[in-house]
């Protein structure tokens, strides 16, 4: 058997204590926001994973926590640039309070999409809280009320349980990945 390869180090966006700190600041607002009522985190997987289970242990609510796991695609794939549910629910989101944890907006599609959903299917309220946002996509995008850190680069980002095909969901900072098809290797 091959020896294992390590992780790469790679330049550092956006660091584990600087989310940390940013994270305490949303969940006190959203603490705020959604006092006295019950609020249903809804996970899109897979890349919120770390963020959802970061984020929801700073929310002092009663909190029923589900994933839902959407593919989406992009230009290349689909003109039309349609999101596939790939996996639904555990539990009916009718008559609830949800809130969408995302990790990255990118276009938007996959929070429209969702949000539509959403709403399609009786949820009480809808709104999303995604811990980083593309610069200047963050208008006209329904529902997105809390939003971590505004992304001013077009570069690809991982870590922090964003992937690069699959790979590098476990670094713990929000790291950039300037040539992401150099590590096609560790595949
Ligand atoms: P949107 O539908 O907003 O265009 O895309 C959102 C999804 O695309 C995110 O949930 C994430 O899975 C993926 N995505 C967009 N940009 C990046 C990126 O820079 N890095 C990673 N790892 N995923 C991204």
């Amino acid at each position: 058997m091959s020896e294992p390869a390590s992780i790469p180090d790679l330049p550092v966006l956006i660091s584990s204590a600087a989310v940390a700190a940013r994270i305490n600041e949303m969940a006190q607002t959203i603490a705020a926001d959604y006092a006295g009522k019950a609020l249903t985190l809804v996970g899109i997987l897979k890349g919120a994973f770390v963020f959802l289970a970061d984020l929801s242990r700073r929310l002092p609510l009663p909190l029923w926590i589900d994933f839902i796991e959407v593919s989406s695609y992009g230009a290349a794939a689909s003109s039309s640039g349609a999101v596939k549910l790939v996996r639904d629910l555990s539990h009916d989101p009718a008559g609830r309070h949800i809130l969408l944890v995302e990790d990255i907006v990118d276009t938007g599609l996959t929070m429209h999409y969702l949000y539509d959903m959403f709403r399609a299917r009786g949820a009480l309220s809808v709104e999303a809280a995604a811990l980083l946002v593309r610069s200047g996509k963050r208008s006209g995008l329904p529902g997105l009320r809390y939003t971590g850190f505004e992304l001013d680069t077009e570069a690809f980002v991982a870590g922090y349980g964003m992937d690069y095909s699959g790979l590098f969901r476990n670094i713990p900072d929000v790291v950039r990945l300037d040539e992401p098809s150099r590590f096609d290797s560790l595949r």
